[in-house]
């Protein structure tokens, strides 16, 4: 039997501090997986659910976005995958005596941990104008206060209609349908948030904004650079390849101002020298870098590259890219004496990756938000790019760009047409298929949308998902903006903060997830989704729904745009509903590579999408080639006396879903509100380990936000940085804090001081 919901929430939050560990996974991630598979599911369900987890067959988990295998291993999951699929297919329930119970005030004062181990939401609710608990609704009753709302606004505009990267594709491609016979482009994302950098560079570059590389590419690769990324935490299966490529004879390079135990060695549990014996190091050379100083990095490598005899593939660079010229007379006249600033590093240990990029022929770059959420991102990942194509490394096996997505279908989405930015080509496809003229002027992405609901010019907010006010910067300001709704609706699984930070009035629609079966009168149905490389195959949930009633995603689109767009509208939103295979069919002559969706996707392991500079090296860029850039050397100052904070994740959290209060990679236990600080800053600044402060933020509108009581702990974290798990901290970055270009909010460049504690 399944272990109750906490009832206490653990009301101080007091973290305890132990040794760092020098290795992930192994016997005591099995352990922990199965601990918590337990707690929520129970021993028979914990058994038949992990079984189905990225199996043929089976569902895809809810998780990340690491690709699966050819042939999956039975176990084919990590720790925080078990986790993800627990907190799902949890037996614990939310039903109407718990909101009538609890009312929205109380539960704003509990902790997303607690909120979120209160289990599945069971039926439609509706938080009534004035009221202080939420109360029963028909899913008919909330449909039709959602279209008077909509009807209600001046323009389709004043509507927002937000994507959680979970989204499947036959969802995500009807919700942007629906929003667009709306009339509005407002479809922000959590890619706003994470990748959006990685898309708007490489879309410049390549002309393709998703990774070339597969996984047989990363067991083929030479010299793998992870750059801002920890795997071990938030894609750990990924450690399963690098294992497999390091094995291959692959070097690994790990770029980072922090020393993860994933990187450096995995106990991988699948191998009995991961269960009992030392495991295997992974990251041959470890660059602790000064945050934001990856551009500088990249270019200086450039340089070296250019410098050296045969260091540059000429044939490929003559052949197949453009701008070549200018991009080398700014780097061959890079500054060493900034470079050495903005890295922190040593310039032997530049010397030394330059030397292992020149011995290479196949090179592979992978990366994730430590590259992505800073002012100069876009700059950064062309610099990456212009590595890459210095030598020929794209379009050729064991070589390329590998952003690595977050969200188990964020990349999936995107491909749907969920983007405020659509490109006129998918516009018209979808005018050709529908009969009718989508709106072209670009939406609002998730800041925008914000600063559209603090101004009154975003009325209703609907929310697929997500938990979009623990997500997002400038939390005080985002939560209040979402306070001026004239209405908020979430569509979730599971309770979270944006439930309880309402519009004037709001919804929450329980939906099904990943892990539950999903019957129409077509019979059972299955979705789909896109991994980070670019594979689509299908997910079909097992279990019997949390309760009766509850709606697929697609179906609560379907009736939703019934509902809003009435009986006249020509789109067959119930045969959507009905049957999936309508809507791939749709998909299939909207999206391109997704000809004979249906059939491709139910052969096992289901389809690569193409990808011209992968599969041909055409790069369907302005220029037709693919192209050098020549981007401004910069990185983060910080003024004397601060340092510069990055947000991050804690091993038993996935983006703002908190599993548990332990880091155990980072030897940090039973509590969140810690900082991260090197002990010679620390030193400097007064920092006492294990004292308590206040974080204060700096930015140029003069706004001091605060984020209270925070334990200090003495971290190997590189010079001049600090690190803080968010959601807690998303209080301290600007609204305006973005990355040039992609407009992502900058969660791993804030400028921060402390200040005496003033107690949570
Ligand atoms: S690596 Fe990602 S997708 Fe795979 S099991 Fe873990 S969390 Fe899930």
């Amino acid at each position: 039997m399944a272990k109750q919901a906490p009832q206490s929430d653990p009301a101080q939050d007091a973290p305890k501090v132990g040794a760092p560990q020098r290795a992930a996974a192994g016997l005591t991630a099995v352990r922990q997986s199965l601990k918590l598979a337990h707690e929520q599911m129970g021993p028979a369900r914990t058994l038949a659910t992990l079984a189905k987890v990225n199996q043929q067959g089976g569902f895809d988990c809810p998780g990340c976005a690491w690709p699966e295998p050819d042939k999956p291993h039975t176990a084919e999951f990590c720790e925080n995958g078990a986790k993800a699929v627990a907190e799902e297919a949890t037996e614990r329930r939310i039903t109407r005596a718990f909101f009538a119970e609890h009312s929205v005030a109380e539960l704003a004062g509990r902790s997303g941990y607690w909120l979120g181990q209160q289990g599945r939401l069971t039926e439609p609710m509706l938080l009534a104008e004035d009221a202080t608990h939420y109360a029963p609704i028909g899913w008919d009753e909330a449909f039709a206060i959602i279209a008077e709302e909509l009807e209600a606004l001046a323009t389709p505009d004043g509507a927002a209609f937000y994507t959680s990267g979970r989204t499947s594709n036959e969802a995500a491609f009807s919700y942007q349908l629906f929003a667009r016979k709306l009339g509005t482009n407002n479809l922000p994302d959590c890619s706003n948030m994470c990748h959006e950098s990685s898309g708007s560079a490489l879309v410049e570059t390549l002309g393709v904004g998703k990774g070339s590389v597969s996984l047989k590419d990363l067991y083929q690769a030479d010299l793998i650079i992870v750059a801002g990324q920890n795997p071990g935490t938030n894609h750990p299966r990924m450690l399963s390849a690098l294992e497999r490529a390091k094995r291959a004879g692959a070097t690994i390079v790990s770029v980072n101002p922090l020393p993860e135990a994933g990187l450096e060695r995995f106990k991988n549990p699948q191998h009995a020298r991961g269960l009992v014996g030392g495991g295997t190091k992974l990251t041959d050379l470890f660059l602790q870098i000064r945050l934001g100083g990856d551009l500088a990095l990249f270019r200086a490598l450039n340089q070296l590259i250019l410098a050296a005899d045969g260091g540059v593939d000429r044939d490929f660079v003559a052949e197949h890219c453009h701008g070549f010229d200018e991009f080398a007379a700014e780097a061959t006249s890079t500054d060493r004496q900034q470079v050495l600033a903005a890295t922190g590093l040593p310039w032997e240990q530049i010397e030394q990756l330059a030397e292992l990029v020149l011995k290479s022929k196949k090179v592979i770059v992978c990366w994730a938000m430590g590259l992505t959420q800073h002012r100069h991102s876009v700059p950064t990942i062309r610099e990456v790019v212009n590595f890459l194509l210095l030598r020929g490394n794209v379009g050729r096996p064991g070589a390329g760009v590998c952003p690595v997505r977050g969200h188990s279908n964020v990349q999936g989405d995107r491909t749907m047409g969920i983007f405020e930015r659509p490109a006129a080509a998918f516009l018209d496809a979808l005018e050709r298929e529908f009969g009718f003229e989508p709106p072209r002027e670009h939406g609002f992405d998730a800041v925008e949308s914000i600063r559209a609901m603090r101004d009154g010019r975003v009325k209703v907010f609907f929310a697929m998902g997500g938990n979009f006010v623990a997500a997002t910067p400038d939390t005080e300001v985002t939560e209040a903006a979402m306070r001026q709704c004239r209405l908020t609706v979430q569509v979730s699984t599971k309770l979270n903060r944006s439930h309880l930070v309402t519009g004037r009035r709001a919804l929450i629609l329980p939906t099904l997830g990943r892990t539950d079966r999903d019957h129409t009168e077509a019979g059972g149905q299955f979705v789909t989704v896109e991994d980070s490389m670019g594979m689509v195959h299908s997910s079909q949930g097992r279990l019997r729904p949390p309760a009766p009633g509850i709606l697929s995603e697609v179906a609560i689109v379907c009736r939703l745009a019934r509902a809003v767009l009435g009986p006249a509208d020509p789109t067959p939103w119930e045969e959507f509903a009905t049957s999936y295979d309508t809507v791939r069919d749709r998909i299939a002559r909207v999206v391109p590579g997704f000809a004979d969706f249906n059939t491709r996707v139910r052969a096992p392991g289901g389809f690569a999408l193409p990808h011209g500079p992968r599969d041909s090296r055409t790069f369907p860029t302005a220029t037709g080639k693919a192209n050098f850039t020549v981007n401004t050397m910069t990185a983060p100052e910080v003024p004397a006396g601060r340092l510069l904070l990055q947000t991050l994740r804690s091993h038993d959290q996935y983006n703002t879903t908190i599993y548990g209060l332990d880091d155990r990679y980072r030897g940090i236990t039973g509590g969140r509100r810690v900082v991260l600080v090197n002990p010679l800053d620390a030193a400097e600044l007064g920092l006492t380990e294990g004292g308590y402060v206040d974080l204060v933020s700096e930015w140029r509108d003069g706004v001091a936000r605060r984020a209270p009581h925070f334990k200090v702990v003495h971290y190997p974290v590189a010079r001049g940085g600090a690190a803080a798990y968010y959601p807690e901290t998303n209080v301290l970055i600007p609204l305006d804090s973005t990355a040039e270009i992609s407009n992502t909010p900058t969660s791993k460049a804030v400028v921060i001081r402390f200040q005496p504690d003033s107690g949570v």
